[in-house]
């Protein structure tokens, strides 16, 4: 039986993904080759490519709005240092608001100078900060939709005239946001897109070309879009499968759709945590929750090894949190059933009728 994967990534993906992926691996568009050994140059793979980057485009209402997509390697957190490269020429501004924020802003100042606009270091990253002032004159300010460590998501984006420029690696495609207010988004494919190996990144032509600084042509943005995301090899069965997890995201209505199951099983686990008097959430004001992830603790960690064993018995995996935050993590993203994380309270129930 397949199991209830709550891991946080690389994560589950639709099931009907796995078997199509599966039957590329062995004969591609029966072209009686893998898609694992074609070329990337082949007319196949380059219309895989392009159709990728559509429709990435287009699920994000971003196409035709002086957009384009690309399909890199190295993760989002080569995109921590390549941001800043492309983009910082004296000072930018960086909502810290977690692990990866924080690396974000630790490649930037190699870079130039960086205003940490605000912070919610002070409690662990357990809430997202509010009402900061933003100063004038940045190049570009920076920020995390969703951290996925420790379980908090910003739902009021920063209020900006400069470029904004978004680490959406743990909850693109799962809510409908207005994504013409960005203008560089990048997530790494392995929450919530696809197979670890490709990154997504959504520029806005218009805001490249004003560093003064000599770039590397793999650290280029530019030089990736003049090639079409295909100056060097790129991660080809990451965006195949990135491709098929995209199309299935369409064919399900797009992201209103999944976000309105989203928002469902997020409900589904945060009332359980809420009302289990057995269970306590890390993330105290409610509009900070996470519906990608959302993080637990027991109220008295003597039950550990009793609910351990209830969740490892009906099937779940990846439930343990980050060892930064200790408890439980449930992540959520848009391939987990609804009925994984039904299952999931269920347990939460059964730990508190025994005890
Ligand atoms: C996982 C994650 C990263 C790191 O991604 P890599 O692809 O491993 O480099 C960066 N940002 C966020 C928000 C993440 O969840």
């Amino acid at each position: 039986m397949k199991k209830h994967n709550f891991s946080a990534g690389p994560c589950i993906l639709p099931s009907e993904v796995f078997q199509q992926s599966a039957e590329a691996v062995l004969n591609f568009q029966g072209m009686n080759l893998s898609i694992l050994e074609i070329s990337h140059r082949s007319a196949e793979f380059v219309a895989v490519m392009e159709e990728a980057r559509a429709l990435a485009l287009s699920l994000l209402g971003l196409q035709d709005k002086g957009y384009k997509a690309l399909f890199l390697q190295g993760g989002a957190s080569t995109q921590f240092l390549m941001a800043a490269y492309n983009l910082l020429e004296r000072k930018a501004g960086y909502l810290n608001t977690g692990t990866w924020s924080t690396k974000a802003i630790k490649e930037a100042k190699l870079f130039g100078e960086v205003v940490e606009i605000a912070s919610s270091k002070d409690q662990n990253f357990n809430y997202i900060p509010k009402n900061y002032e933003i100063p004038k004159g940045l190049d570009y300010v920076h920020c995390t939709s969703n951290n996925t460590i420790f379980g908090t998501q910003i739902k009021q984006f920063p209020a900006t005239d400069a470029p904004l420029v978004c680490d959406m690696s743990s909850d693109i495609f799962s809510r409908d946001l207005d994504f013409s207010a960005f203008d560089l988004i990048y997530a790494g494919a392995q929450k919530n897109m696809g197979p670890a190996g490709a990154t997504l990144v959504v520029v806005k032509e218009a805001i490249l070309g004003k560093v003064s600084r000599a770039i590397p042509s793999m650290l280029d943005y530019t030089v990736h879009l003049t090639k079409d995301s295909m100056f060097n090899t790129p991660p080809v069965f990451s965006v195949y499968v990135s491709l098929l997890t995209l199309k299935w995201l369409q064919d399900k209505g797009g992201i209103k759709a999944q976000e309105k199951v989203n928002t469902e099983k997020a409900a589904l686990i945060y009332n359980e945590i809420d009302r289990n008097p057995l269970f306590t959430g890390f993330v105290e004001n409610k509009e900070d929750r996470s519906t990608m992830n959302a993080t637990f603790n027991l109220t008295d960690t003597s039950l550990q090894t009793r609910f351990n064993t209830l969740w490892k018995e009906a099937g779940i995996n990846g439930l343990n949190g980050h060892r930064s935050v200790g408890g439980y993590r449930a992540s959520m993203y848009n391939a987990l059933p609804k009925e994984s994380v039904e299952v999931l309270v269920d347990v939460m129930q059964q730990l508190e009728k025994q005890a």
